[in-house]
């Protein structure tokens, strides 16, 4: 007996806080609707913001009893637009200057930027592309401390938007004097996963990691990959980060775009060799911000991430800015489990198992797979031995990861398929079957059904790990 029916998704749902969604009532339903970590994108939002949210969705996680995860996502060494009173509508043919070093100008249209080097690296003909590539802009003439441009595509400029200069590295250092106090903030808050933005190398995932060890933090290193530089150097960015997150917003403009999806499959793909956890970022409703239905071509977006068998799928301005945030996450989610059902890509018979618990695991998703198992249950103390199974994709089975410590549940949230539950450990292996049957069956598991235990704690003294086919009574 094949278990499709009542299916719960494995690919986790990450969603970004913004206005559109700010609101006790609307975090409250996102998470009952599916969300499984907020996002906290500190390109824009305060500190005080910050913490109010954060206490919000920790109080309901517990009244919900669901663990939801928390993410910090640092702004990085990105070039920004300054502040600006009021929107600029722009028309093509209009001159716009940018001005560095605090220049003063009377030019009608103008915006400081936080990256004075821009006046090197771009040249006069370049095209300067603003706030994702939206408006386009043509350099006409440079000063020391200005870029004298001409509006090529008419658009509305805001405060504080991005400009991108594909292919050039940028002089600035892989965490800003803003980072290092937003990640302050995140340790503060208990934040589960700190997100490093246009990542150019494995050192800056080490310079990352060393600070949160420093200030005591447990928090995961997910690696932006954003740019060229961070496509080149994957392989060691990888093994240097705790996941990786595909940013297909700035990827898209940063690389010529008809090699995105072609990155795309290449990241997911290695980081499920490497057992590392995947995020596929961006645009996957787009179109939602402003519309109630998703584009034809999105549901196909969202169906190929899902088939990949990435970790998770996260939505940026569709929850944080967007008109439909719950019907968004409402989306994934059918989407999500239509997919799962179907079967996916099979990358996970790529990873190379090198000790013993590896290969216990991978007997463990075997077995599973083979009689078609709705549970792998697994007694994990680190939670590692859950992110073990959970990197190897089993076909059937929801991963139950039984662990005693709340921070472990929180960080299992980014893992493909686990579903993490506080418990004391079991003193004997009947107890460990016991708390299991119980657990299952209030998750809807029926009798008849057979499960799978695998353990790593050390019964009555011993140290042996094992593996247990069980029927449910
Ligand atoms: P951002 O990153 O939303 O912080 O720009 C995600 C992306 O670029 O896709
Ligand atoms: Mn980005």
């Amino acid at each position: 007996m094949i278990p499709f029916k009542n299916w719960k998704r494995r690919t986790k749902i990450i969603a970004t806080l913004g206005p559109a969604t700010e609101s006790g009532e609307k975090i409250f339903s996102l998470i009952e609707k599916g969300v499984d970590i907020f996002r906290f994108n500190m390109s824009h939002g305060n500190p005080n913001w910050v913490r109010e949210k954060v206490g919000i969705i920790q109080e309901f996680s517990k009244r919900l009893g669901k663990y939801v995860g928390l993410l910090l996502d640092t702004q990085g060494p990105a070039i920004r637009t300054g502040d600006l009173p009021d929107p600029m509508q722009l028309k093509p043919g209009d001159i716009f200057t940018f001005t560095v070093r605090g220049e003063k100008i009377e030019d009608l249209h103008s915006v400081s930027v936080n990256y004075d080097d821009i006046v090197n690296d771009i040249h006069v003909g370049d095209v300067v592309l603003v706030d994702n590539g939206n408006i386009q802009m043509k350099v006409i003439s440079k000063e020391k401390n200005l870029l004298r441009c001409e509006v090529l595509t008419a658009g509305v400029m805001k405060s504080r938007r991005h400009i991108n200069i594909p292919g050039v590295r940028i002089n600035l250092p892989p965490l800003t004097k803003k980072d290092l106090n937003d990640i302050q903030l995140g340790i503060e808050c208990g934040m589960d996963f700190f997100a490093l933005s246009f990542v150019r190398e494995a050192n800056d995932c080490d310079l990352l990691r060393q600070i949160l060890i420093s200030k005591g933090s447990q928090g995961k290193v997910v690696a932006k990959i954003e740019d060229q530089l961070a496509v080149k150097n994957l392989s060691q960015i990888i093994d240097s980060s705790d996941a990786i997150m595909i940013a297909r917003g700035d990827l898209g403009i940063e690389c010529p775009f008809e090699e995105l999806p072609i990155i795309q499959r290449r990241i997911v793909k290695s980081c499920i060799q490497k057992r590392k956890p995947v995020i596929v970022a961006t645009h996957l409703l787009e179109s939602m911000i402003m519309n109630p239905a998703p584009t034809r071509a999105e549901i196909t977006d969202i169906a190929n991430a899902v088939y990949e068998q990435a970790d998770c799928i996260m939505l940026s301005g569709e929850t944080a800015s967007g008109k439909y945030p719950l019907e968004c996450v409402y989306i994934l989610d059918r989407v999500a489990v239509r997919t799962e059902k179907s079967g996916g890509a099979g990358y996970a018979s790529l990873v190379e198992l090198v000790n013993d618990e590896e290969k216990l695991a991978k007997i463990a998703v075997h077995l599973a797979d083979d009689v078609g198992s709705p549970a792998i249950c697994v007694f994990t103390r680190f939670g590692h031995l859950a992110t073990l199974i959970a990197g190897l994709r089993p076909r059937y089975s929801i991963i139950y990861s039984f662990c005693p410590d709340e921070e472990v549940c929180r960080k299992l949230t980014l893992h493909y398929g686990v579903e993490p539950c506080l418990v004391v450990f079991p003193k004997s292996q009947e107890e460990s079957i016991e708390m299991v049957e119980q657990h299952l069956k209030k998750k809807g598991i029926e009798s008849g059904q057979k499960i799978v235990l695998i353990s790593e704690i050390p019964l009555r003294g011993e140290r042996d790990r094992y593996i247990l086919l069980h029927q449910i009574h």
